[in-house]
This record gives C-alpha cells, structure tokens and sequence, in this order.
C-alpha cells in the first residue's frame, strides 16, 4: 500500500515554518492553491507573479530539497479565457437557463473557438505554475453549477460539460509539456459519473465538500455523507486509480472561518479523518489530501502551534499494521 499525503494551502502563506512542518508530519505535496470565490482569475494571476518572486522560488527549492513536491490547484477557468472576451464573442461563453449568454462562471464547452482559446491559454501556463510530476489541476469556476444551456450543451450534464472543458485544457498542456496529466474534479454539481469517456491524461480529483465534517464520509447515519461517497467507486473505475486524488476538508481552516479573516482556531476532527483516511485507502486513491488554508503566520500569531499534521499521514499506520 503506497500513498502520498499533501496539503494545499494559499501560496502567500507558504513559510519556512510551514515546510518544516510539513515535512515532519510526513507530507510529501504541497499544492498551492490561489483562493476560489468570485474573483479567482485575480487571484490566480497574483499567484502567476508570486511564482516569479525570488523569495518564493527559494522557498519552494527548499520545499523540493526536502522531497516535497510542489503542484497548483486553481479555479481557472476564468483566467483561462477571460470575461474580457464576452463582449466581443458572446457564443463563447455559458447560456443560461432562461436563454441569455452570460458572462459569469465558465463558458459553452460546444465553441469550438472558446476551447481552442482555452487551449492556447493553457499551453502558456506550462514552465509557469509549480506542477511537479506533470500533475496539474486547472479546474472550473467555484460555483456549484456553472452549465451552459445552449441548444448543443443542453443535453450534457454539468460533469460531462466540466469534463470536456478538462480536456480542451489537457490538450493545450500537452502542447508544451507532452506527459501532462489533469485532473477532473468531482465537486458539488460535478459529484457524478460523466458520460463522456475521459482522455488518456485525465485522473480524478474527489472533493467532497458538501459533507457532514464531524462524521466520516461512509457513516450510514449521516445522508448527506452516503450521497458524496455514493459515486466514487464508479468515478475510480473510469477514471483509474493512478493519479487518483482525494481532496478533502480536515484542515480547512478557511472554510472553518467563513473564508474571512482573521482565522478561528482550527477543530480536527481526528477521528472523523482517520476513519475516512482508511476508507479512502481502501478504495484505492493515490493521493490523500487535504485544504489547509489559513494556517500561515497570521495563524500561529494568534494561536501558539499549528495543529497536528502528522496526525494526516498517521492515519494510515494504523491500516497498514493492519494490513501487514
Ligand atoms: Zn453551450
């Protein structure tokens, strides 16, 4: 049983401390993850200059001395083509429900224009943004439907539509960095088995965020747990198993404090993530990890220790004495 355990957190919070920490604790990613929201091409292009400052390039060397890979995990899709661009090429973008092309959130995934403008956009990014073992994840907009309803989209569901726009992405990746993997993200609306077959280079990114945090994902009291966990073995058997990532919520301490600063002090819920650590072994994902934003040096002025990290990647010695 092999497994890598990461964390994303907001880029500007990555210190020294925090790699020693992750380090100790055993974490073998860090992805850097721009905040979602509203207003994520603005984020996402602060992090492209973030990227180019020394004092960031440092830090992520040392991050890398240490066996720690570096990734980026990003709602894109609005830097990738941006809401400039409706003015002049409305059809490019989503139409809404009652009939109107919109602007906000996503685009027509049937424009063959918007997905070559996609392409291109995503081809630029390659040698720019941390995506250590080609690993990339350039998601949709943070919005829990985001479909087009135009008359060629309206029988696709919103995961198919998320799927077509991942690969219009991986394609553009793979014109400049020919082993580029992307994720699909199975989130919220896209928490379903898409039936459009994925491209060789797409892998799953499970984020169940519209759980129960203070029960584990397999707990049959809990619904609205059943119903996240419901799709995942038929999402591993599409999509594979290598590469396969869970993305989950035990150390988001963004979420915790309503994405406003200043941040809470942190509840884990440890014995929550432990049970749902095994269970995500057992099912098979690659990847264990978890948000872990709003846990920088404005965190530990206010509250003297980061909490446990290592209580992420002990979570799965337990299993494994079990298994051995
Ligand atoms: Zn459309």
């Amino acid at each position: 049983m092999c497994a890598c355990f990461g964390v994303y957190i907001h880029p500007e919070e990555l210190d020294e401390i925090w790699i020693d920490e992750a380090s100790s604790a055993g974490i073998g990613l860090v992805a850097f993850h721009p905040a979602g929201g509203e207003n994520t091409a603005d984020s996402f292009e602060r992090f492209l200059h973030l990227t180019e400052e020394p004092g960031f390039q440092s830090l992520m060397e040392k991050m890398r001395q240490k066996g720690i890979l570096a990734e980026t995990a990003a709602h894109a899709l609005s830097w990738l083509l941006p809401r400039e661009e409706f003015e002049a090429h409305p059809d490019w973008f989503r139409m809404d429900e009652t009939g109107n092309r919109v602007k906000a959130f996503n685009c027509c995934p049937s424009s063959l224009a918007a997905m070559a403008y996609l392409e291109d956009r995503a081809a630029a990014l390659v040698g720019k943004i941390p995506a250590d073992g080609h690993r990339y994840h350039l998601w949709t907009d943070d919005v829990a439907v985001g479909a087009c309803s135009c008359e060629r989209c309206k029988g696709l569901t919103p995961a198919d539509q998320s799927l077509l726009l991942t690969h219009a992405i991986l394609r553009g990746l793979r014109k400049a960095d020919p082993e580029a993997k992307l994720s699909f993200l199975a989130y919220h609306g896209t928490m379903e088995l898409p039936g459009v077959m994925p491209e060789e280079g797409v892998y799953l990114e499970y984020a169940p965020m519209d759980r129960e945090y203070d029960k584990p994902l397999t707990d049959p009291d809990s619904e609205k747990n059943r119903k996240q966990w419901a799709p995942v073995s038929a999402l591993l058997e599409r999509f594979g198993k290598e590469d396969a990532t869970v993305l989950d919520y035990w150390y988001d301490n963004s979420l915790q404090s309503g994405w406003k600063k200043p941040p809470v002090k942190l509840k884990l819920e440890q014995a929550v993530m432990e049970q749902d650590v095994r269970d995500d072994l057992s099912a098979g994902f690659a990847y264990i990890t978890t948000f872990a934003c709003y846990l920088g040096a404005d965190y530990r002025a206010l509250y003297p220790e980061l909490p446990d990290l290592a209580a992420l990647t002990k979570a799965a010695d337990s299993m494994m004495k079990k298994a051995e």
